[in-house]
């Protein structure tokens, strides 16, 4: 079995050849939020459940995990449509979406991801700028990113779903994210656990860490390009100073 140093050095070089850049020099890293920061998605999960249910729409156990990146509106869209034959009317889009949210903070607090403390205390350490790049617009959660991780994620640290005209899986929110921090995509990494935020990521020119935190085979990441796949955010937070030293 080839070593994970091996491993990374690897995909940084299929990485560099893919996008003809020279070499990655790590300055910033771009972390989604949903699955990543939080474990927030089983939460996510079960409220889309119920409120198709009381809209009449339908959503099968993993597709909550499937359509994990794309904006509340867009996931909407695409059950009416499914469903109903036609686009959602705004008034569906904002009802349904206020419904799930409610839902949603109904269910209690989402826990932080085990490791994403320590991960983004090693990132800072290492003299990184670390950004949330998210298609959530809910409220809760963003607001807990200041509080629950002090010192990391001030308001201009964060871009969310108002800041983007198309979510993931468009590279539009870590190409603003890219911005944001001032960097080039050879100095950012993209930390995400969805199939369609890994394609955003990619698409953007990023290197792409996947942490399958959810049920969804591996395959279902990979399959989209991410360049390293790590099962657990504590795996990644555990391997980062090696990994560091074989990509930055
Ligand atoms: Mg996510």
């Amino acid at each position: 079995m080839k070593d994970l140093a091996e491993v990374w050095q690897l995909a940084k070089a299929d990485y560099l050849k893919k996008h003809g850049f020279g070499d990655i020099s790590l300055k910033a890293v771009l972390f989604d939020m949903d699955g990543v920061l939080f474990d927030s998605m089983p939460l996510h999960a079960s409220s889309w459940r119920q409120v198709c249910q009381r809209f009449g729409l339908h959503i099968s156990p993993d597709e909550a995990y499937r359509f994990e990146g794309r904006t509340g509106a867009s996931t909407i869209n695409l059950l009416v449509r499914r469903e109903w034959g036609r686009d959602a009317t705004p008034e569906e889009v904002r009802d349904i979406y206020e419904e799930k949210c409610k839902l949603f903070n109904a269910a209690g607090e989402a826990p932080q991801m085990p490791g994403a403390e320590a991960l983004l205390q090693k990132v800072q350490r290492d003299g990184l700028t670390a950004l949330v790049v998210t298609g959530s617009g809910q409220l809760s959660l963003l607001r807990r990113l200041e509080s629950n991780f002090p010192g990391v994620f001030s308001a201009e640290k964060i871009i969310s779903s108002k800041d983007v005209v198309h979510g993931k899986p468009s590279p539009e929110p870590y190409l603003k994210g890219l911005e944001k921090a001032g960097v080039r995509p050879w100095e950012a990494l993209v930390v995400e656990n969805a199939p369609l935020g890994v394609r955003a990521g990619v698409a953007a020119g990023v290197f792409t860490v996947a942490l399958n935190t959810g049920p969804l085979p591996d395959a279902a990441l990979l399959n989209e390009g991410a360049n390293v796949l790590f099962p657990s955010m504590q795996a990644f937070c555990d391997a980062w100073e090696a990994f560091y030293a074989s990509i930055g």
